[in-house]
């Protein structure tokens, strides 16, 4: 049996208002809403996901999404939980103001991904790639496309999809062969065949809106010949009612390694009719507006399946008793046995560095008005985020295997379904390689360092802050050496990363040796960031004039990631400093 979901929202809580010095929301949103408002908000889709998504997770597991006759049909209960979703207006929570949403901060929305993926990873798919269509559709699509397809994805009454992949064009999207060609009444003719589709097909709602990136006759060659389409799945009328099936087949469903309940779609396009969204052959930048939302969001799924993994291990371990424990008393549980202790510890200080990442990248977006810097530092960690997280919710629900021990290879636990729905982040939406090339070429040796070093100087800030706490931190009871241990470490951290910096700039002329241990430097920044979000929340907490169980709890979690894990940037510096060998 699963552990029921608790949500973190004393986390959010403390996100929200204290971690990084300030009110967040309440700046994001003008004063509108404060961090009060946003745990209530938080607070409510926990309920809503502990109590109607969770209780599906094992069903979507183990039951699946089947394909019936030609159409995709999910487990008993999907379609009246996603329906009560739209309908508590959890779909349009998020959705930007100008598409029709509420347009909640996107810290807030980093809270929400979180909790929609602790709940039912599987299910939490259907309404982020949503997210992203809205996202696009916002950006580009035409007055009328707008009207018809962008108001019923925002109220959650359709869902939408992303469709790029084909066989032969899954990371190189300038190989894409679908092919749109123009009818003299100003649609196109969709021709073609595209897999790996999310929630491609399904029973849920009642219209589908896909996304399509295709190439028109006479387009150049590669990327830059790509347009984006809606294709809805059944097409709609002049007075908006659903009309005739659209020629979309849904040829087969994937049988995956996790996340089974959401249906992985092989489409075959056959003449189906399409709209242009935006400009010819301007598909990449549309679809780029939804990769940015969808990668984002991958942060927040990795964090969420790893919250739900710890909360099993936790559980387990604090009712399973074996054998004498060290220096505790008879018929102590197996969670204090030291290394025990370690692995959740491990697993603990992670899933809050994930969320603290995942909430302050919101909040950049959320100010990437203020200013160019703004919004290059929360480009530069769209990659880092998709990139770290998911990668380390690799060893994160890895370890939670091993705190049930054999129990958590037996798929009864729940232990094990974690770690498969886990394994495909760092793949889709662009796989950690793909997201590491984006961070060196792009974001790090285009501006030649200077967005990183910008960052390295606010780790430096909170360096000193984390010192300086100490001399003048009167009334304080806890923490002074935990502090300045934190802040010791993170300052090796960074000249290691500093170090590491200077060598990947230095490997400007020889590309291959940069794009060789790209993500070794991806997976040092994330580390570096998680030392970083641990150490604001050192310097939070030291501010408190008593301080309570729960500050003194941050404190070790802090001290303990910045042994445990923010040391292995030191690794990490020695492997970008290598480069390539051959
Ligand atoms: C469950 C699931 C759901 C998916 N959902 C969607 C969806 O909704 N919509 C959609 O369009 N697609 C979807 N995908 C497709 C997914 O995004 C691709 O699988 C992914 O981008 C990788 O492409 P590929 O599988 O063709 O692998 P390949 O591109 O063949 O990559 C294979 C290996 O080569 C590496 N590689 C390739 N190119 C480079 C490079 N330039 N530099 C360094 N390394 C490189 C990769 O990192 C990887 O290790 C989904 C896939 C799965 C499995």
């Amino acid at each position: 049996m699963s552990t029921p979901y608790v949500p973190p929202v004393a986390d959010y809580e403390f996100l929200y208002r204290e971690a990084f010095g300030r009110d967040i929301v309440a700046d994001a949103s003008g004063g509108a809403l404060s961090a009060d408002d946003a745990v209530e908000i938080i607070a409510g889709a926990g309920e809503f996901g502990a109590s109607v998504l969770a209780p599906l997770d094992r069903a979507g597991d183990q039951v699946g999404a089947r394909l019936e006759d030609g159409q995709v049909r999910l487990p008993e209960g999907f379609t009246d939980a996603y329906r009560a979703l739209a309908e508590a207006g959890w779909v349009s929570a998020t959705a930007p103001e100008s598409a029709g949403g509420d347009g909640l901060p996107a810290s807030v929305g980093a809270g929400l991904g979180e909790i929609w993926n602790a709940s039912n990873a599987a299910f939490a798919l259907c309404w982020m790639l949503g997210a992203g269509a809205i996202h696009a559709l916002d950006a580009a699509a035409s007055d009328d496309l707008r009207e018809t397809y962008l108001t019923k994805l925002v109220s959650g009454e359709w869902t939408g999809t992303m469709n790029l992949t084909e066989p032969e064009a899954g990371t190189d999207l300038g190989a894409i062969r679908t092919m749109a060609t123009p009818r003299d009444d100003g649609t196109y003719a969709i021709s073609g065949q595209k897999i790996f589709i999310t929630w491609g097909d399904h029973d849920v709602a009642d219209n589908i809106v896909h996304l399509v990136l295709a190439r028109t006759p006479g387009a150049p060659e590669g990327a830059k010949g790509l347009s984006l389409f809606v294709a809805p799945r059944t097409l709609v009328n002049d007075d908006g009612s659903l009309g005739e099936r659209n020629s979309i087949e849904t040829v087969a469903i994937e049988h995956k390694l996790g996340i089974h309940g959401s249906p992985t779609c092989v489409l075959s396009y056959e003449d189906a009719t399409g709209y242009l969204v935006g400009e010819l052959h301007g598909g990449l930048a549309g679809m780029f507006v939804m990769m940015n939302s969808a990668r984002v969001g991958m942060g927040h799924q990795a964090t969420g399946i790893s919250d739900r993994a710890l909360q099993g291990a936790a559980d387990y371990a604090a009712g399973r008793l074996q054998g004498p424990v060290i220096d505790r008393p008879a018929g102590t549980s197996i969670a204090e046995h030291p290394d025990v202790r370690r692995i959740l510890r491990s697993m603990s200080s992670q899933v809050f560095a994930m969320r603290a990442l995942s909430v302050y990248v919101g909040d950049l977006f959320d100010r990437a008005d203020s200013g160019e810097d703004v919004l290059r530092m929360a480009e530069l960690f769209v990659p880092i985020l998709k990139g770290w997280a998911s990668e380390e919710a690799l060893r994160v629900t890895s370890d939670g295997i091993q705190v049930y021990g054999g129990m958590g290879f037996i798929e009864e636990t729940g232990a094990a379904q974690h770690y498969r729905d886990a394994r495909i982040v760092p793949i889709y939406e662009g796989t950690t390689a793909i997201q590491a090339n984006d961070l060196v070429g792009r974001k790090v040796l285009r501006d030649q360092g200077a967005t990183v070093a910008a960052l390295f100087a606010q780790i430096d800030e909170t360096v000193a802050a984390l010192r300086e706490g100490r001399a003048v931190g009167e009334g304080r009871a806890v923490g002074d050496d935990t502090a300045v241990r934190i802040a010791d470490r993170l300052s090796r951290a960074l000249d290691a990363s500093r170090r590491a910096t200077d060598a990947l700039l230095g490997f400007a002329g020889s590309p291959r040796d940069a794009y060789a241990v790209s993500v070794p430097y991806l997976m040092l920044l994330g580390t570096l960031a998680g030392g970083w979000m641990h150490a604001l929340t050192a310097v939070a907490v030291a501010v408190h004039a008593a301080p309570s169980e729960t500050d003194a709890a941050r404190l070790t979690e802090a001290d303990f990631y910045s042994a445990h894990h923010l040391v292995r940037v030191h690794a990490l510096a020695e492997t970008v400093a290598a480069g390539e060998i051959a």
